[in-house]
């Protein structure tokens, strides 16, 4: 499958804000946004460009795709189904974008980042409702349980991951037991739960032209 190769950090820096794509890094001082939060290249500190609505629109399109690592046409066809969806676009939207198995691998904590989660699910190491599954594209359904496989439980990284999501906490919409490294996608988040700084609004406007 065709994946980002640009460098994670330029991707940040091109949106003007944390995507936090590379987990722990992106909570440290080694972040490049903390002392460059401008975008890349020789002009990108000067470069004040008045940005049409388009553009607005644009900007936000390309900032929730990289959040979620998709391409263009995934992330074009979750959008048709959104459309498609009884209720409103932009938020059927961002409950299909946190269906995915590599997110909520990623938000019930046990890889620190979604592109780590993803790994994670390729390689075998997750079981959904005591299956093996490996598409980590695969649309979880509320009540689905998620749990590691038992040879992955004690990977120092996994460790790592579940001791920083137990300090950050956990997302209310899934029950989540750390120390079995297991947990059940109990509900779809409503919005409140989501992210406050996507304006999934703009997509809509922006595929709607
Ligand atoms: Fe983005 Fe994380 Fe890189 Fe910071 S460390 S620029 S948040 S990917």
């Amino acid at each position: 499958m065709a994946r980002y190769l640009e460098a994670k950090c330029r991707l940040c820096r091109r949106e003007g804000e944390k995507l936090f794509l590379k987990g722990t890094k992106c909570s440290s001082a080694k972040c490049p946004m903390e002392e460059r939060p401008f975008p890349p290249g020789m002009h990108g500190q000067g470069r004040r460009v008045k940005v049409s609505n388009y553009g607005i629109q644009l900007r936000e399109k390309q900032k929730v795709k990289r959040i979620y690592g998709l391409q263009e046409k995934q992330f074009l066809r979750y959008f048709k189904d959104a459309d498609q969806m009884p209720g409103i676009t932009g938020l059927n939207l961002l409950q299909l974008l946190e269906s995915r198995l590599d997110n909520i691998v990623y938000r019930m904590g046990f890889a620190s980042s979604r592109t780590e989660a993803r790994q994670i699910v390729r390689h075998k190491q997750i079981k959904v409702n005591g299956s093996l599954l490996n598409v980590p594209s695969y649309r979880v359904k509320a009540g689905e349980a998620i749990a590691l496989v038992d040879a992955a439980k004690e990977h120092l990284r996994i460790n790592a991951s579940t001791d920083a999501a137990g300090q950050k906490g956990l997302p209310e919409w899934l029950d989540v037991d750390l120390q079995q490294r297991q947990g059940v996608y109990r509900e779809l988040p409503v919005r409140d739960q989501l992210d406050a700084g996507i304006r999934e609004q703009l997509i809509v406007e922006l595929y709607s032209k």
